[in-house]
């Protein structure tokens, strides 16, 4: 994972350091992940540039500086076991599986589950699980999770994730309308749930049950 270690060192400090983003571990994790390897590529030379990029099925690769707030928001200890809701490159997957004990992560397009397998065995990334199908839902085989950081956006958090959350568990997921969102953090705790707003921001839509139609 050494390849264009330069500007990773570059996008750490320019686009998350100086941005506000503190936590030592996640700014490790991004350091460490080859973000060139999740990006197609025709989009190679723009693989640290500060945005999100274009992947398979009209899909995105989210931006550097959005993974790593979701991750820093989500607090996670080496122990944890994470749920991810929308795969697609594998790139923010590979990040949490450097934070976390397993990242369990859900993808409804079967060729961008393919891909971001392949990608985590070129890696040997051996702690994250991929699984096809409906994050809304959840992945109740699984369950509970210590985390879940859901990468689209949906017009509420769905129920069924919100119930296979730990106790102390924190949820982080963009929520509102189509076009632009507030990213919420949601924490389960003994005397109810707390819920934050980070700010506003721009996802592709959570397609399913408990998100937007098709
Ligand atoms: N974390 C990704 C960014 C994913 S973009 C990365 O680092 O590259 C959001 C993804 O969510 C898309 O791939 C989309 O297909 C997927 N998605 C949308 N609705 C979904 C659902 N209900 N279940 C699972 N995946 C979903």
């Amino acid at each position: 994972m050494n390849e264009r270690q330069s500007e990773r060192s570059e996008m750490v400090a320019a686009q998350l350091r100086s941005r506000g983003i503190r936590n030592e571990r996640v700014l490790a994790a991004m350091h460490a992940i080859p973000r060139h390897r999740f990006v197609l590529n025709e989009y190679d030379e723009a693989a640290y540039a500060d945005q999100a990029l274009p992947i398979s099925c009209t899909q995105t690769i989210s931006q550097p500086f959005v993974v790593a707030r979701m991750a820093e928001a989500l607090r996670l200890q080496p122990s944890d076991r994470v749920l991810e809701v929308g795969t697609g490159s594998g790139y923010a997957a590979a990040v949490l599986s450097q934070l976390a004990a397993a990242v369990y992560t859900l993808e409804r397009h079967h060729e961008l589950a393919a891909a971001a397998v392949a990608h985590f065995e070129q890696l040997a990334l051996r702690n994250i699980s991929v699984g096809v199908g409906d994050g809304t839902a959840g992945w109740p085989a699984y369950a509970p999770y210590d985390a879940m950081s859901v990468a689209a956006a949906g017009p509420q958090i769905p129920a069924a994730l919100r119930d296979q959350l730990a106790l102390g568990g924190r949820l982080v997921m963009p929520v509102g309308e189509r076009s632009e969102q507030h990213l919420l953090l949601l924490e389960r705790l003994s005397n109810g749930d707390q819920l934050y707003d980070l700010g506003t921001v721009r996802f592709v839509p959570l397609i399913g049950t408990a998100g937007w139609k098709d």
